[in-house]
């Protein structure tokens, strides 16, 4: 999941993972819930050192079937006795509206590709080994972490820092 796909990541897999998902049935669709612990493995941002980080996922979707399959939805909202979507302050189990929404063909749910969409959108940008990590040497590469180098490092030019922040 990590590897596949066009948006790439860094991150590795650290160990198996298990997910928990639950699905309910609603007019239109189905609710997904899931909750998984992924352990994966990333590069220090400073130091590069390999770094095990555990990213929790728990989230809850809303299935929509796909605009071609419109019209047994619509059939499906009829049904009597289904819960009342408009209803304020109704005790269903769910507010539909205030999640997130994907849709499906109606028969199949990709969750492999949901899994991935969530995972990606949980692991962090960057990783620090730890929060005071000192990084990497900017003269002779040495691990400041392990070592004082002695290397004289200036401070870096302030009319440098706009450009750190431009993607190539
Ligand atoms: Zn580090
Ligand atoms: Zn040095």
């Amino acid at each position: 999941m990590l590897a596949g796909g066009e948006a790439g990541t860094d991150y590795r897999p650290a160990a198996p993972a298990s997910l928990d998902a639950f699905f309910e049935k609603v007019p239109g669709g189905l609710m997904l819930k899931a909750r998984a612990s992924v352990t994966v493995l990333g590069s220090c941002k400073r130091c590069l050192a390999e770094t095990r980080l555990n990213v929790p996922l728990d989230f809850t979707l809303s299935l929509v079937r796909a605009p071609s399959l419109s019209r047994e939805r619509e059939e499906a909202s009829s049904e009597p006795g289904g819960p009342n979507r408009e209803g304020e302050g109704s005790a269903a189990s769910f507010d539909v509206r205030s999640v997130e929404e994907e849709q499906y063909d109606g028969k199949q749910v990709n969750l492999g590709g949901i899994l991935r969409e969530q995972l990606l959108l949980a692991l962090p940008m960057d990783v620090l080994c730890r929060e005071e990590c000192q990084g990497l040497c900017s003269v002779c590469g040495a691990n400041l972490n392990e070592a004082r180098c002695g290397c004289e490092r200036k401070p870096p030019d302030p009319r440098w820092e706009k450009l750190k922040g431009i993607k190539l």
